[in-house]
């Protein structure tokens, strides 16, 4: 039984944790839903991408017991007593609620990560890792020195306008 902390940084070896992603209520979500999901890791800065294969198989099996759990309760309406295979199916049902809850606490257990490779795009929930901010393109502000995207004319910080000529 791996230990709740078995979620560690592939560089580093420190473990992960996934608070930073989200509150706890909308972690669940952030972590299933969100496309090419990552994270940086706390201690070395490494950016790593979040490995979802198993949560995935997991919660296809779930969803496959609650569709023959709600088969099961579909023909106990209509027939008012069921067979022995819709009994059996009407037991995924409150197999499937437990293994939903029990899932819950295991997400971490399911995932993997891995080093994210050079191009490849992740989508940092907990926002862009600061190497990557200093790393776009833009211009800095003569006057008070403040990093701005390329596309801004003015600084946002001062609002003295960009020279034209530098950097173009
Ligand atoms: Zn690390
Ligand atoms: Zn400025």
């Amino acid at each position: 039984m791996p230990s709740p902390s078995s979620l560690r940084c592939p560089r580093c070896l420190s473990p992960v944790s996934l608070g930073s992603l989200a509150p706890l209520g909308l972690r669940g979500f952030v972590i299933s839903d969100t496309l090419n999901l990552g994270l940086e890791c706390e201690h070395c800065g490494a950016k790593l991408r979040v490995i979802r294969t198993r949560l995935y198989v997991a919660r296809g099996i779930l969803l496959a017991l609650s569709f023959f759990g709600l088969r099961g309760l579909v023909s106990l309406k209509n027939k008012g007593h069921l067979d022995a295979i819709e009994q059996l199916e009407l037991l995924c049902l409150p197999i499937a609620l437990v293994g939903a809850l029990v899932l819950q606490t295991l997400t971490p257990n399911l995932l993997r990560l891995r080093l994210v490779g050079p191009g490849e795009a992740i989508a940092f929930a907990a926002g862009t890792p600061k190497a990557d901010e200093d790393a776009a393109p833009g211009w800095i502000c003569p006057k008070c020195h403040e990093k701005n995207p390329e596309n801004f004319e003015i600084c946002w910080k001062c609002e003295h306008a960009r020279r034209k000529g530098s950097g173009i």
